[in-house]
C-alpha cells in the first residue's frame, strides 16, 4: 500500500498555467483558474508534486524528450493568485503540434468525445485521422509521464482528453498506482457504443486502480459497459481483470471553494458593486445565467423560456432583466460558431420584440469577467438559471449558492446537471421543456422571502460541507495519501 512518501503526479490536458504572447512578442505564463486547480495546487505544493499537461499553444517540435520540469516558484505570473502559497511543485509542458491541436483537441476531444458523452450524438463526428492523433498524443503523454516519474509515484489522470493514458502507462509500469477521474458524464451504453473505439477506452479505464465519477448514474453506465464488454460481474464496483489489477469505481462529486466565494461576497467592494449592478439593472428582478458558450448548456432553450414567459405574462415587462454571461469557448469548432450566431439572433429578436425606450429584457456579456465581478453578479441575482441540457457536474450553481451570504436567491437547476443529485432545495426543471422552465421562473419570481431563505440556508449548508477541500480529501483517502 502507498505510504506518505509517495509523490502525487497530476496529468491533465491543460496545465494550471498557460502561455500568452503580448504585442511586443514577449511570451509569459499566466495562471489558469478553476476548481481543480484550487483543489490540487495546495496538495501538490505540500508534497512537491508534479503537474504534467499542455500549455495551450501549438509547438513546432513535439519530439523533445525528456521534457524539462519547471519549478512554479520560477514562474512570475504577475498575478499572485496562488503564487504566495507556501511550498512548490513542478510543471512539465507536453508539446502538441498545430495539426494535433486540430485533430486531437478540436476534432476528437471536443468534436467527438465531448459531444457524444453529453448525448449530442448528431453533433459528433467520427473519423480515423482524429482518432489516430488522439492515440498518438495520449501515447506521448504516457511516455513523458514515465520519463519524469518513478514507479512509487501516484499518478492521477484527469478527464476525457486522456482516456488512453492509463493503458499506455500500465504497459510501461505494471505496478504503478494509476488513478483516473472523469469530469464529464459517462453516457449510457447505447451512446457510448456509437464510438468505434469504445472498447479501447474501457480497456484503458480498467488499467487504473480507481476511476472516479461525479454522479452515480455515470458509474452505473460505466459498469454496464464493463459488464457487457468484459463479461465481468461488478457487484461491489470493483472489477478484477486478467492481469490482476483491481479497478475500483467510485462516486465523488467535485465542488467549489465555498469560503472563497462566501468571503468575497461579504467584502465591502463586492457589496458596493452588487448595489451598482442592481441600480444599473433598473428592474425589481434580476435573473442571471453564467456559462461557457457551449451547446450543452441549454442557453438557447433558456432564452426561449424567457420569451415565452414575457409573452404569457405581459405584466412582467419592465419588471425583470436577464443577464447572460457567455464565456467564449472552442471558437475553432464549427458547432460553437453556429451556436454563437444562433444565440446572437435569438437575443436580438427577443430584445427587438419586447424592449421599450428604457428597458431591455436581456443583457448579454460575451466575455470572461473577473472573479469579483462574477461574485457580485451572483449575489445581485434574485434567480440563477442553470439549465444545461447535459452537464457532468456544473459548478456555477454551487458558486451562486456560496455567493448568497444573505440567504436569499432562488436556483433553477436542470435535472440533467450532475449537481442535481446534491442540491435538493432548488427548483428542478426539464431544460427541454420551454414551458416547464418558464413556469419555474414565474414560480421563483413569486416565491416568498421565507421560502427563499429556507431553501437557500439548506443549500448553503450542503455546499459549505461538501466543498472542494472535502472532495480532494475523499479522493486522497482512497489513494491512501493523506
Ligand atoms: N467562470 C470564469 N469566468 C467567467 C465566467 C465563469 O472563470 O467569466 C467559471 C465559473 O466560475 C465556473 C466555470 O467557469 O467555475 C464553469 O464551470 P462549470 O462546471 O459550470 O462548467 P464548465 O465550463 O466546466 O463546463
Amino acid at each position: 500500500m502507498p505510504s506518505k512518501q509517495h509523490k502525487l503526479i497530476v496529468i491533465s490536458n491543460r496545465l494550471p498555467f498557460y502561455k500568452v504572447t503580448d504585442e511586443t512578442g514577449t511570451t509569459r505564463w499566466k495562471q489558469a483558474t478553476g476548481g481543480l486547480i484550487t483543489a490540487l495546487d495546495p496538495v501538490l505544493r505540500k508534497t512537491r508534486g508534479v503537474w504534467l499537461g499542455w500549455d495551450g499553444s501549438a509547438h513546432s517540435s513535439v519530439t523533445q524528450t525528456p521534457i524539462p520540469l519547471i519549478d512554479v516558484r520560477e514562474i512570475d505570473t504577475h498575478e499572485h493568485l496562488l503564487g504566495d502559497e507556501p511550498g512548490y511543485y513542478y510543471i512539465g509542458n507536453i508539446p502538441i503540434s498545430a495539426e494535433e491541436v486540430e485533430e486531437y483537441y478540436n476534432r476528437f476531444s471536443n468534436g467527438t468525445l465531448w459531444s457524444l458523452f453529453h448525448y449530442f450524438f448528431e453533433k459528433s463526428s467520427i473519423n480515423y485521422a482524429s482518432w489516430n492523433a488522439y492515440y498518438e498524443v495520449n501515447y506521448r503523454f504516457a511516455q513523458h509521464l514515465e520519463s519524469v516519474t518513478t514507479p512509487d509515484d501516484i499518478i492521477w489522470v484527469h478527464d476525457f482528453h486522456l482516456f488512453l493514458v492509463p493503458f499506455f502507462l500500465r504497459k510501461l509500469r505494471p505496478q504503478q498506482m494509476i488513478h483516473f477521474f472523469l469530469h464529464i458524464p459517462f453516457p449510457h451504453l447505447d451512446i457510448f457504443s456509437i464510438i468505434p473505439w469504445h472498447k479501447q477506452i474501457l480497456e484503458s479505464l480498467l488499467c487504473c486502480n480507481t476511476v472516479g465519477f461525479h454522479h452515480k448514474q455515470y458509474l452505473r453506465n460505466a459498469r454496464e459497459a464493463v459488464k457487457l464488454y468484459k463479461k465481468e460481474k461488478l457487484s461491489t464496483g470493483t472489477v478484477t481483470i486478467e492481469d490482476g489489477i483491481d479497478t475500483r469505481f467510485y462516486v465523488n462529486p467535485i465542488s467549489i471553494d465555498f469560503d472563497r466565494f462566501d468571503t468575497t461576497a461579504r467584502s465591502a467592494e463586492v457589496i458596493a458593486r452588487k448595489e451598482e449592478i442592481r441600480t444599473q439593472c433598473g428592474c425589481p428582478h434580476l435573473l442571471l445565467g453564467v456559462d461557457r458558450l457551449d451547446y450543452s448548456k441549454g442557453i438557447k432553450e433558456r432564452l426561449l423560456a424567457l420569451e415565452h414567459l414575457l409573452e404569457e405574462h405581459q405584466e412582467l415587462k419592465g419588471q425583470l432583466a436577464y443577464y447572460q454571461v457567455a464565456v467564449p469557448s472552442r471558437e475553432n469548432v464549427e458547432a460553437y460558431q453556429t451556436l454563437k450566431k444562433e444565440v446572437d439572433e435569438i437575443i436580438g429578436r427577443i430584445n427587438g420584440k419586447f424592449s421599450t425606450g428604457v428597458w431591455s429584457p436581456i443583457h448579454y456579456i460575451y466575455n470572461v469577467v473577473t472573479f469579483e465581478e462574477l461574485v457580485a453578479l451572483y449575489s445581485a441575482a434574485d434567480i440563477a438559471l442553470v439549465t444545461p441540457l447535459r452537464d457532468g457536474m456544473n459548478l456555477v450553481c454551487k458558486e451562486y449558492i456560496a455567493s448568497h451570504a444573505d440567504n436569499d436567491g432562488v436556483l433553477i437547476l436542470s435535472k440533467f446537471a450532475g449537481a442535481i443529485a446534491e442540491i435538493k432545495n432548488c427548483l428542478s426543471i426539464n431544460p427541454y421543456s420551454i414551458e416547464d422552465m418558464s413556469s419555474a421562473i414565474y414560480c421563483a419570481l413569486h416565491m416568498s422571502l421565507k421560502e427563499r431563505n429556507r431553501r437557500m440556508i439548506k443549500m448553503r449548508r450542503n455546499i459549505r460541507l461538501n466543498n472542494i477541500q472535502s472532495w480532494l480529501k475523499n479522493c486522497l483517502d482512497l489513494f491512501n495519501i493523506n
